[in-house]
């Protein structure tokens, strides 16, 4: 049979590109289809098409008619649940179950919740008393930014890509995305659905490649480019930030992170346990919010170890298309690699390995895919690489802390700063504990529990700006204050 083909998707056309790359399986290393690659001219194209569109149809739409076709895209991602499932699982090995809960109804999630924020979102007016008694009135205007491109990763493609993709074409933009190499399919699916959804074409447009000198860096290199949102690694964040700088665009970057858990000898016990083994081994290590970094107060330590432990050895690792999988491929042999490279690191460092350490086996083909087991390690110096590094799989370090001031410490030791989670059945603590944590999301008692209006995104390595609800608003639009004397 021949090989799918994925192409780019420019100006409400399927377009190939002159060269190809392969779309591997992570399951099993097999080839899934041929990804057309957008060169520096197709990049191009599709940035004139989205300029076309900006100023076109949907450039003077009404927020109704733009949250109206925002709706039918949700609708129609709906419509078609099962192929963007499918899509999903085989490009990530994400367990079928998780994709099924998590990454598909949070992008149709993604276009309802900016459909709606955006019809009610007001904007700011200001009387002004002025000394001849005059007066004048201030009010803003939202308009467009123009053309907004996307880059995002292979972590949770359809879940962040729409995250984004959803606002600005709410705020009116048109985009130009460029998905992860590893994960370009829901990305493509979801062209035919803007199609569907009545989405003009050039509103959205789809190109395929890499980072460097292929796809991402034209796209950010492009002067008709007028903002960039990015997910992904920091020093990535930071190579597109060097490009982006000679034409001053507006950037909003979401990046990595080294995310603590705090777990506290008063915490529900149970609930703690299973929270912080999802907070570390959901989609196998791969989100950017998971905790590398558990510290346990120390009268719990080593029973709170060995809950982790028994989690860890408990989850159901396979097939990412059998139901009762919680653990799947991490995405790449590149990136199996590097995590690999971190469990020898550690052993070098002086870890004490709990469990894990290694690769499973399955004497099946999913022995050519790129498993790691889950691994758990105590024993580290703080300042060990393993400690300060993400290294984004499915691993934790834990280490025991005696006083809460010494939590927040270690916790907070850190170049990165988006997550933290605290587990103490102790309000007041929980309040001043998370108050204190130099992050840009701390959860009490929870973790990954999202609320789409609230603000989003990280300090230091781990980003720049918040996205989300009105914050998501205010970056993918100028406002125009108008002032006029009375
Ligand atoms: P990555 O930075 O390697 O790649 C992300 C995207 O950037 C890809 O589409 C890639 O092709 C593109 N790219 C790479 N170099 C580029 C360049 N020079 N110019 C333009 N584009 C370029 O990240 P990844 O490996 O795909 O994803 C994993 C990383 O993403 C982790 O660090 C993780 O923490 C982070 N992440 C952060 C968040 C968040 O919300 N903060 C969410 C998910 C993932």
């Amino acid at each position: 049979m021949p090989l799918k083909s994925i192409l780019n998707y420019i100006d409400g056309q399927f377009v190939r590109g002159t060269r190809e790359f392969a779309d591997v399986n992570p399951a099993d290393g097999s080839v899934i289809a041929q990804v057309s690659e957008a060169d520096e001219s197709l990049v191009d194209d599709a940035v004139q098409a989205a300029r076309k569109a900006v100023r076109g149809e949907w450039g003077r739409s009404t927020i109704r008619e733009r949250a109206a076709r925002l709706h039918k895209v949700a609708d129609a991602i709906e419509a078609r649940f099962d192929c963007f499932v499918a899509a999903e699982v085989a490009d990530t090995g994400k367990p079928v179950a998780l994709a099924s809960r998590l990454d598909v109804p949070r992008a149709a999630a993604n276009f309802r919740a900016f459909a709606d924020l955006i019809k009610t979102a007001g904007v700011e007016s200001f009387y002004t008393e002025t000394p001849d008694g005059k007066n004048a009135l201030n009010y803003a205007v939202r308009k467009p930014l123009g053309v907004v491109g996307i880059i995002t990763p292979w972590n949770l493609p359809l879940l962040l890509l729409t995250w984004k993709v959803a606002p600005a074409l709410a705020c009116g933009n048109s985009v130009v995305v460029k998905p992860s190499e590893e994960t370009p399919a829901t990305a493509t699916l979801l062209a035919e659905v803007m199609k569907q959804a009545g989405i003009p074409d050039g509103v959205y447009n789809v190109v395929h490649g890499f980072g460097p000198n292929s796809a991402g860096e034209f796209l950010t290199r492009h002067s008709d480019v007028n903002a960039v949102t990015f997910t992904g690694e920091s020093q990535t964040g930071a190579a597109i930030m060097k490009i982006v700088s000679a034409t001053v665009k507006p950037v909003s970057f979401e990046l990595g992170g080294k995310n603590a858990a705090i777990v506290f000898a008063d915490c529900d016990f149970e609930e703690t346990a299973n929270g912080v083994s999802e907070a570390v081994f959901l989609n196998t290590g791969q989100v950017c919010l998971c905790a590398e970094r558990v510290y346990v107060e120390r009268a719990i330590f080593d029973r709170f170890v060995d809950a982790l432990k028994g989690s860890a050895e408990s989850l159901h690792i396979g097939s990412p298309l059998e139901r009762k999988t919680e653990l799947g491929p991490v995405i790449s042999s590149q990136h199996r690699e590097k995590v690999l490279s971190y469990y020898k690191l550690a052993r070098e460092e002086g870890a004490t390995l709990i469990t894990g350490g290694g690769v499973p086996e399955f004497g099946s083909a999913l022995d050519e895919g790129f498993y790691a087991q889950p691994t758990i390690y105590t024993g580290l110096r703080e300042s060990a690489r393993c400690v300060k590094e993400e290294i984004f799989g499915p691993v934790c370090h834990v280490a025991p802390f005696d006083t809460e001031e010494e939590a927040v410490s270690m916790a907070n030791d850190t170049k990165y700063g988006f997550a933290a989670s605290i587990w103490t059945t102790n309000l007041k603590r929980g309040h001043r504990v998370a108050q204190q944590m130099n992050v840009g999301i701390t959860w009490v008692n929870c973790w990954f529990l999202r609320d789409l209006r609230t603000p989003f995104g990280g300090v230091g390595l781990s980003g720049i700006g918040r996205e989300g609800g009105m914050h998501s608003l205010n970056f993918y639009s100028e406002l125009n204050n108008i002032c006029i004397r009375l």
